[in-house]
C-alpha cells in the first residue's frame, strides 16, 4: 500500500507532468493510491444494445451498433457543428459535435462498424446524441463489459483531456500495471469475521464491476474501511487522551453549586438536564480530562447546564470560562448568568473585542490572579494577553464556528489543561456527530422545559402580505413582540442589506403606532447593542434583523418569528431562527414567507419545517437533502470530513457497526500493539501519522 501511496501519478503511462498537475489541483489525485480511491459516482449498464427504432424520450444513456453514413458541417460561429448521420438498419439518428470538429472528421470514417454510447434527445422528428462516446466494434470487449464507471471531472480536467472516459482508461491501465495483489488493510481475523471482500477485489470491482452483486460487495467493503479507520482513529485518540491527560479532579460538590441549586434555581431542572449534569459531574470527578459534546435542541436549556458545571469548577477552587462566537451572544450569556447568580458572591466578567482598553487593563490582571471566577467572552478570550490563574473548565458554545486550532489556544492559558465542554447550537445528526466528534463523549438533552406550547409554523407566499400584517398587529396588541428576519447570503450582501433596509422603512410606515428597531452586522456594536436592548426591554415591538440574531438571543415575550425569503435559508438555520420564539408561556408562531416560484428542494425544506418542531428530526432531513459535505461547513480548520465513498445519510448502520467493532478492538488493545493488529496500526499511522499534537486536546 505504501508503494501505491508514495508513487506519483505522473509515473502512470498516459499521465505526464501537465496532466498530473491538473489531477492534483482539480481532483486531489497525486499518487497511484489517490487514483485508485477516486471512485466512480455512477455506473451505466452497457451490456445491452438498443435498436434505433426502439429509442423513445424516456431512455437514459444507451448503446447502439451501426455505421456512419455521411458527415455534414452546418451552422456558423458558435452554432457551427458537425453532424454524422448514423444508421443501424432499423432507422437513423444524428451524432452531433460542437467541439474538435476537424479531429472527429479525421478520426472516424464512413461505413465502419462502431459502437455509440450516449444520451439521445429528440430534435424535431429525429433523435440526436451530443458528443457521443464512439468505439470500434473490435474494442467491444474492453469497454462493454456491463457496468461502465463514470467519474467526476471539472471543466479544467476536460480541457486537459481528462474526461470521465479518460479517467476510466487511466484506472484501467493502473490496475493492469499494479502487478500482483493490492495489499490488504484489514487483518485476516477481521476479514474472516466480517465476510468482506479482500481489498484488492473490492478496488478492482468498484471501478470495473464483474456484476451488480460484486459491485454491492465492493462498495460495502470500501465504505466499511473508510468509516472503520476513522472510528479506530477517533477512539484511540480518545483513549490515549484519557490515559495521558490527568485532568483536575473536581472531587467536591461545594457551596457554590449547592447554594445555587437550593436557593437560586428559578425552576426545576428537566430530567434530561439532571441526567446531563450527572454525566458531567462524573467526568469532572474521574481524574481524566473531560472532553464532552453537549447536544440539545434550541431552547432545551443548555446555558443552565453550562452554569452548573462552572459552579463545580468554582467549588474546586478553579476558574471557568465560556466562549461564544459573537459579541451579541457573549453579551447575552453574560447577562443571563449575572441574572441567575444574582445575590451570590461570584465575580463574573465579560471580555470581547469591544471591551474598552481601560476596562481590559483592569480585567486582565484580575483574570491572571484568579479574582475573576467566571469569564465570558468571544474570540477575545484566546488572545495572547489573556491568562488564567487556574482554568478548570472551558465551555465553548455554538462550537461549529470555532476551529480546532482556536480552541486549542484556550488550553495553553492556564497551568493545567482544563476540562472542556462543547455545546452545539442545534442538534447535528447522530452519524455526523459520531464521525466529526467521535473522540468526544456525548451528552444529549432530549427534552424541552415543561409548559412550552409547540410553535406553530406556517408557510405563506409573499404576495399575501396584508393578511400577515393584520396578524402581526393583532399579536402585538395582545402584548407580544415580533422578529422579522432577512437572509444575508455571501455574495449578495449588498442587495440583502437593501432588502432589510427597505423592509424596515416599510414596516415603520405600516406600523406607525409601534416602535420598530433594526440590527445587522454592519452596525457598530454600540449601536447594535442599543437597538437590541430596546427589544429586550420591550420598548420596541418589532425587531428587524439579518441572521445576526440567529445565535442565542433570548426574549421570552417575543412570540412571532417572521422569516422573509425563507426559501434562501438552510433547514438548520430556519430551525435555529424558529427557536428564538416559543420561550414563553404564550402560543408562538413562525411564519415562513417565500416567493411563489419554488423548486422541489425548497418546497420540501419548507414542508419539513411546517411539519416538524424537532431539531433532531430536522437535522436528519437536512443531512439527507444536502449530504454531509455541505452540512459539515462546520469545522473550519482541523480535520475536515473527507469521505470518498461512505454516505452519512444512508450508511448509518455500517457506521455503527464499524464503531462498535473499533471500540471492541481499542478496549482490548488501546495502542494496537498486538501482532494481529499490526496492520491496523500501520494503516492509522500512514493516514493520520503527521497530525499536530494539539489534537490531543481538541
Ligand atoms: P439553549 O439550549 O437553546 O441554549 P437556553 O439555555 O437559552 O437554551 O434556554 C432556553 C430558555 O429556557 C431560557 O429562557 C431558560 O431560562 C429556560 N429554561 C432552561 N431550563 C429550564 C427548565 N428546566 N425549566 C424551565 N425553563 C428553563
Ligand atoms: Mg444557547
Amino acid at each position: 500500500m505504501l508503494e501505491l501511496e508514495n508513487r506519483s501519478i505522473s509515473y502512470l503511462p498516459g499521465v505526464g507532468l501537465k496532466r498530473a498537475e491538473v489531477l492534483a489541483s482539480e481532483a486531489n489525485i497525486r499518487s497511484f493510491w489517490d487514483l485508485l480511491t477516486y471512485y466512480p459516482y455512477k455506473y451505466i449498464d452497457r451490456s445491452r444494445f438498443y435498436k434505433i427504432c426502439e429509442i423513445n424520450d424516456a431512455l437514459p444513456y444507451i448503446q447502439l451498433k451501426g455505421k456512419i453514413t455521411s458527415f455534414e458541417l452546418v451552422g456558423e460561429g458558435r452554432a457551427r457543428r458537425l453532424i454524422a448521420h448514423f444508421s443501424d438498419g432499423t432507422g437513423s439518428i444524428n451524432l452531433v459535435w460542437f467541439k474538435a470538429l476537424h479531429l472527429i472528421v479525421h478520426y472516424y470514417k464512413v461505413d465502419i462498424p462502431y459502437i455509440i454510447f450516449g444520451k439521445p434527445t429528440r430534435f424535431g422528428s429525429i433523435y440526436e446524441i451530443l458528443h457521443p462516446d464512439i468505439d470500434h466494434e473490435s474494442n467491444e470487449e474492453q469497454v462493454s463489459g456491463g457496468l461502465v464507471p463514470f467519474y467526476n471531472t471539472s471543466e479544467k480536467m476536460k480541457k486537459s483531456q481528462l474526461s470521465s472516459r479518460s479517467l476510466q482508461d487511466l484506472v484501467f491501465i493502473l490496475l493492469k500495471n499494479i502487478g500482483g495483489v493490492i495489499p490488504e488493510s484489514l487483518p485476516e481475523y477481521l476479514l474472516q469475521q466480517l465476510h468482506l471482500l479482500p481489498l484488492d477485489e473490492a478496488l478492482r470491482n468498484i471501478h470495473f464491476p464483474e456484476s451488480t452483486e460484486k459491485l454491492k460487495q465492493a462498495s460495502l467493503r470500501l465504505k466499511f474501511d473508510e468509516l472503520f479507520f476513522i472510528q479506530l482513529h477517533l477512539l484511540q485518540k480518545s483513549v490515549n487522551r484519557k490515559r495521558r491527560l490527568k485532568g483536575i479532579v473536581f472531587s467536591t460538590v461545594g457551596d457554590y453549586f449547592n447554594t445555587f441549586y437550593r436557593e437560586h434555581l428559578p425552576f426545576q431542572l428537566t430530567n434530561a438536564q439532571k441526567r446531563v449534569v450527572k454525566e458531567i459531574r462524573a467526568d469532572l470527578g474521574s481524574g481524566h480530562q473531560m472532553n464532552r459534546l453537549l447536544q440539545g435542541d434550541v431552547g432545551s436549556g443548555k446555558t443552565l447546564v453550562a452554569l452548573l458545571s462552572m459552579l463545580l469548577a468554582l467549588d474546586n477552587h478553579c476558574q471557568a470560562c465560556m466562549m461564544a462566537p459573537t459579541e451579541i451572544l457573549a453579551g447575552q450569556h453574560y447577562h443571563t448568568i449575572l441574572r441567575f447568580l444574582n445575590g451570590m458572591d461570584i465575580r463574573v466578567a465579560l471580555l470581547t473585542g469591544s471591551t474598552k482598553k481601560r476596562e481590559r487593563e483592569k480585567l486582565l490582571p484580575a483574570i491572571a490572579s484568579g479574582e475573576i471566577q467566571i469569564l465570558i467572552g468571544t474570540h477575545a478570550l484566546i488572545e495572547e494577553t489573556v491568562s488564567f490563574a487556574s482554568l478548570g473548565l472551558a465551555i465553548i458554545d455554538e462550537q461549529h464556528r470555532f476551529g480546532v486550532e482556536q480552541r486549542a489556544k484556550l488550553w495553553t492559558k492556564s497551568p493545567v489543561i482544563p476540562h472542556v465542554l462543547v455545546m452545539t447550537a442545534t442538534p447535528i445528526p447522530r452519524t455526523l456527530a459520531m464521525t466529526l466528534y467521535g473522540d468526544l463523549d456525548i451528552s444529549v438533552i432530549d427534552e424541552l422545559p415543561p409548559g412550552r406550547k409547540p410553535i406553530k409554523t406556517i408557510h405563506r407566499f409573499d404576495n399575501h402580505k396584508a393578511e400577515l400584517f393584520s396578524f402581526l398587529r393583532q399579536q402585538i396588541q395582545a402584548g407580544r413582540q415580533v422578529y422579522v428576519v432577512y437572509p444575508l447570503i455571501e455574495g449578495s450582501e449588498k442587495s440583502d442589506y437593501k432588502n432589510l433596509e427597505e423592509g424596515f422603512e416599510n414596516f415603520k410606515k405600516i406600523f406607525p403606532e409601534f416602535t420598530v428597531c433594526m440590527v445587522h452586522g454592519r452596525m457598530k456594536s454600540v449601536e447594535k447593542e442599543t437597538e437590541m436592548q430596546k427589544f429586550v426591554k420591550g420598548e420596541a415591538q418589532i425587531l428587524m434583523a439579518t441572521t445576526v440574531i440567529e445565535v442565542g438571543v433570548d426574549v421570552p415575550n417575543a412570540s412571532v418569528m417572521v422569516i422573509e425569503s425563507a426559501e434562501r435559508f438552510g433547514l438548520s438555520q430556519l430551525h435555529q431562527l424558529r427557536g428564538r420564539v416559543g420561550r414563553g408561556a404564550e402560543q408562538s408562531y413562525c411564519i415562513l414567507v417565500s416567493d411563489y416560484n419554488l423548486n422541489d428542494d425548497t418546497r420540501k425544506r419548507l414542508d419539513i419545517m411546517t411539519s416538524s418542531n424537532n431539531g433532531f428530526v430536522i437535522a436528519e432531513e437536512d443531512l439527507k437533502m444536502r449530504g454531509h459535505g455541505e452540512l459539515e461547513g462546520t469545522r473550519q480548520s482541523g480535520e475536515g470530513l473527507d469521505l470518498k465513498i461512505a454516505d452519512l445519510a444512508s450508511d448509518g448502520q455500517i457506521l455503527q457497526y464499524a464503531r462498535d467493532l473499533a471500540n471492541n478492538i481499542i478496549i482490548r488493545d488501546p495502542l494496537l500493539e498486538s501482532d494481529q493488529n499490526r496492520l491496523l496500526k500501520e494503516k492509522l499511522k500512514a493516514q493520520y501519522g503527521n497530525r499536530i499534537n494539539w489534537e490531543l486536546v481538541s
